[in-house]
């Protein structure tokens, strides 16, 4: 579904990705690791066209779009982003915000669009907060809505980065059983995330970067059969 050819980018004179190379297929999960600062986010970044890399290649669906500036907007319906602080529209309810994007960009009509947010709040386990407002709801539930909303396009592939770092970790749960579902229904994802009991239970392969690196892209089973990389360890260690 997604192909990283060799992508390099620097901001400045500070290279933050170093010739990352990463296939995702059809309805797998890769959960990504690795240090502060390591180029994660960025990676994540590049494939949504948020960035453009500076050189290397991005193949989407077997079309290079590294240089789909024009057609960025038409590729990042197909693709939904999770972001750490939920970012939701604070103005509209867990209702509105879902249904924002299929009535403003696809045109679907409110009913047909509210009919559909219903289900997707069902679906993330919180259909009786619709008409809640993002401040009257807590942390886990407003990331729910977050990712309803992202859901709400139909998108090919979810990025998630760091969706459960500014919850309380009485919260976490309820966002990784939704993600987790998600991915065991067949949702291709990239998951930036340090919750390694996510990535035991839904990672199909786990990449550990370090310094723009992609120093290790290990399936779930070798990876916590306990072999890996000297430098993954270490950073497990740290944070383990
Ligand atoms: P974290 O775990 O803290 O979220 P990360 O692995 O997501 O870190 P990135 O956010 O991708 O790391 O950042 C990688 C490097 O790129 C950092 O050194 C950061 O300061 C730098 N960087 C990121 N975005 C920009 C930008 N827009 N301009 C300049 N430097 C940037
Ligand atoms: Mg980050």
């Amino acid at each position: 579904l997604l192909e990283i050819v060799g992508i390099t980018k620097s901001f400045g004179a500070t290279q933050v990705l170093k010739t990352c190379t990463l296939a995702v297929d059809p309805s797998e999960t890769v959960v990504v690791i690795g240090p502060s600062g390591s180029g994660k986010s960025t990676l994540l970044r590049c494939v949504n066209l948020l960035e453009t890399v500076d050189s290397g290649d991005i193949f989407f669906e077997g079309e290079n779009i590294t240089r789909a500036r024009r057609t960025a907007h038409l590729l990042r319906r197909q693709i939904g982003m999770v972001f750490q602080n939920f970012e939701l529209f604070a103005h509209l309810s867990a209702v509105e915000n879902v249904m924002l994007a299929p009535v403003k960009i696809l045109g679907i009509s409110r009913a047909d669009a509210h009919d559909i947010a219903a289900d997707l709040l069902l679906k993330v386990q919180i259909p009786e907060k619709a008409d809640a407002f993002p401040d009257e709801l807590s942390g886990g539930q407003q990331q729910r809505v977050a990712i309803a909303r992202a859901l709400a396009m139909r998108p090919k592939l979810m990025l998630y980065d760091e969706p459960t770092s500014a919850l309380d970790p009485e919260m976490i749960r309820e966002v990784i059983d939704v993600m987790a579902t998600l991915s065991a229904e067949g949702m291709t994802s990239i998951v930036v995330t340090h919750e390694m009991g996510f990535a035991r239970r839904a990672a199909d392969r786990i990449v550990f970067m370090e310094h723009g690196e992609i120093i290790e892209s290990a399936p779930s089973d070798r990876f916590f059969g306990g072999t890996v990389n000297d430098r993954t360890q270490r950073f497990l260690d740290q944070i383990l």
